[in-house]
């Protein structure tokens, strides 16, 4: 296994930094001790710049190769834990009650603080690497915070890289696909305005709770007639709220439900038909329709040319058996997508072994892990920035 020497060498070190975060997880914006250790870490490496405050808690380190000009390549990992109470029985179960790493931050962040401390040492590369660590990855868009503060201009990033690990994956394998990863997770609330009236005398209301029935049906179709049965589209209503009484027809009801999709092309579809469809509905019922649609992260979406580099870096190290090249895409949502909206790149996913899931109370990273993230890195940056 191309594992360098002085990667398997750092692999205690870097564990015991992965302990330590795991011990004091903090959760989205909030992570102040965290961001304050990985600023004081990539201080210690020797980084050029190191400097906190992006996305209100973010860092960046800014490495530069020892073989003159070249571009700037970005790596990003997050920082942030989960509002859960673990129950791992590890050594280094969470010290803070009701937070926990269950999702594997701490373990991103370890991996490429032991890529900066070996980039720092090597500098084996031209151009220079630029180390993100994002807070507010678990539904606080901490990457668009950071993006909004202008990172990518201000260190000259030209790509973005960024990696997850996956539960129930070997151990050194790697999961990736060109194009649509992850999904996008939109909400929305539609309320339908009607008139009321006493429940015998409906021809004096406008009933809201006759159209909303109507409104919920006519949303299915827009999935099962106007999309590509091939271009993944949910829409599903989850709650509906209306009424007082069994002998009154109320002035109006409220649908709240989510919208998944897997390109961008049908989420800004379902976004206008959702909005159409719900209104003329309404109106067709002589009631009105209030539509609000919120994008929560949109489609993680991996360029070709950059996915590609990403599956011969992972290969690399795991061998071409090693790597899931066209995985299926996955339902959930990360927030790495508004990085990729900004800069070509790619996201991967890395085995986890035979863990507990993903927000599982029971869930811990797997060290073993460490040195092939570390790799990936490393291998990463001295490739693309090859002198
Ligand atoms: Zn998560
Ligand atoms: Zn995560």
């Amino acid at each position: 296994m191309p594992i360098l020497n002085r990667v398997a060498e750092m692999q205690e070190e870097v564990a015991g930094w992965r302990r330590h975060l795991h011990e004091t997880p903090e959760l989205l914006y909030d992570v102040f001790e965290t961001s304050t250790f990985v600023a004081r870490k990539l201080k210690e490496f020797g980084c050029d710049t190191v400097e906190s405050g992006l996305g209100k808690t973010g860092v960046v380190g800014i490495i530069k190769g020892r073989h003159g000009d070249g571009p700037t390549i970005g790596f990003r990992a997050d920082m942030d834990a989960l509002p859960i109470t673990e129950t791992s029985g590890k050594p280094w179960t969470s010290k803070v009650p009701g937070k926990a790493h269950s999702c594997g931050h701490d373990g991103h962040t370890a991996m490429l603080l032991g890529a900066a401390q070996y980039l720092a040492e090597t500098r084996n590369f031209k151009g220079s690497v630029a180390v993100i660590f994002q807070p507010a990855e678990e539904g606080g868009a901490g990457a668009l915070a950071m993006l909004d503060d202008g990172m990518m201009d201000k260190f000259g990033i030209k790509e973005v890289y960024g990696m997850h690990n996956a539960p129930g994956m070997p151990v050194g394998n790697f999961a990736i696909r060109k194009g649509s990863l992850m999904a996008a997770a939109d909400s929305f609330e539609i309320e339908i305005i009607g008139n009321g009236s006493h429940a015998a005398a409906p021809h004096l209301s406008i009933d809201p709770v006759l159209a909303s029935a109507h409104v919920i049906i006519a949303l299915q179709s827009i999935v099962s007639r106007e999309v590509d049965p091939l271009k993944s589209l949910v829409i599903s209503v989850t709650t509906t709220h209306g009424g007082t009484a069994h002998n009154v027809i109320p002035g109006s009801v409220t649908l709240t439900g989510t919208v998944r999709t897997l390109l961008p092309e049908t989420r800004d579809f379902a976004e206008k038909r959702l909005t159409e469809v719900a209104q003329a509905t309404a109106i067709a019922h002589g009631a009105k329709a209030e539509v609000n649609y919120h994008r929560g992260y949109p489609v993680t979406f991996n360029h070709d040319n950059e996915t590609e580099f990403a599956i011969g870096i992972a290969s690399s190290i795991a061998g071409a058996a090693g790597v899931e090249a066209n995985t299926p895409p996955r339902m959930g949502a990360e927030d790495f997508s508004y990085m990729l909206e900004s800069r070509p790149g790619a996201f991967i996913f890395i085995g986890n072994g035979d863990t507990a899931g993903l927000h599982h109370p029971s869930y811990d990273f797997n060290d073993d892990v460490l040195p092939y993230g570390i790799s990936y890195w490393v291998k990463m940056a001295e490739t693309a920035l090859a002198a």
